[in-house]
């Protein structure tokens, strides 16, 4: 029990400079910007952050919300994306122990969040998530543990050729976009992490909280509906909670023999 203890704070913390880290990429990368370099500045008057200002949270509370030359607020984004970051980590690893699939779930999740906060922020989804996500995806269903390569493989085709259809479809139907490229480059990472069972469970859900939630508002404010943030939700839903609520499905439901 210390040992799953000190595993979970341990990569906790580890997650905390995830955070740091996915706080840069989600702002650098939809403006087409090293992540790398420059270095760590503040956005008001562009001076240097040096490392014992930009330890994940602490610094945020010890420098109360304000960068230390010019005193500007800096943003309450980052020090929350760092701790959610450091809690989905550490509840990965306490939940999972140390193993691959600790791993697996901790990028998945930190990949997903990463796509909901670009998608609210700037309406895209940047290649580094969903492309690099699905070679990461792909990569891991190698390794022993979560799923086999085909499965990995299947689901992959299955979400990029269904939203892909949708994309299609909705353009002949509405003679508008209503799926960018980037949701469809998601739908394939997304399908590499969790098969084709939890691309049509992420979908099915990511429409229902699309619609619930964005719906009204989009019908009042003519705002264009940020779909990606709904598919990270559902798709973390569906990692979570989707092996039981397949399974139930398939077996109550469809009356299908387990197993399959
Ligand atoms: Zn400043």
């Amino acid at each position: 029990m210390i040992n799953l203890w000190i595993v979970s704070a341990t990569a906790g913390l580890f997650g905390l400079t995830i955070g740091s880290f996915l706080n840069v990429c989600t702002l650098r990368w939809p403006q087409d910007e090293s992540v790398v370099f420059p270095g760590s500045h503040c956005p008001k008057c562009g001076a240097g952050i040096r490392w014992y200002d930009n330890v994940p949270v602490l610094s945020f509370i010890l420098l109360r919300g304000r960068c230390r030359a010019c005193r500007g607020r800096i943003s309450l984004q980052y020090p929350l994306v760092e701790f959610a970051t450091g809690l989905v980590w550490a509840g990965m690893f306490s939940y999972a122990g140390f193993s691959w699939e600790a791993f697996r779930g901790a990028i998945f999740l930190t990949i997903l969040f990463g796509i909901a906060l670009t998608d609210a922020r700037f309406y895209i989804i940047p290649h580094q998530f969903s492309l690099g996500g699905l070679v990461i995806g792909l990569t891991m269903a190698i390794l022993p543990g979560g799923l086999e390569l085909l499965q990995a493989l299947l689901g992959a085709l299955l979400g990029f050729g269904l939203l892909q259809a949708i994309a299609v479809g909705g353009k002949w139907m509405f003679k508008k976009d209503a799926m960018g490229g980037g949701d469809i480059k998601m739908m394939a990472m997304v399908g590499s992490f969790l098969g084709m069972p939890g691309v049509l469970l992420t979908i099915f859900l990511g429409a229902l909280l699309g619609s619930v939630i964005f719906g009204p508002i989009s019908y009042k404010t003519k705002k264009l509906v940020p779909f990606g943030i709904f598919l990270a939700a559902g798709a973390a839903v569906t990692y979570g909670w989707g092996a039981s609520f397949i399974g139930w499905y398939t077996t109550s439901v469809l009356q299908l023999p387990r197993g399959l």
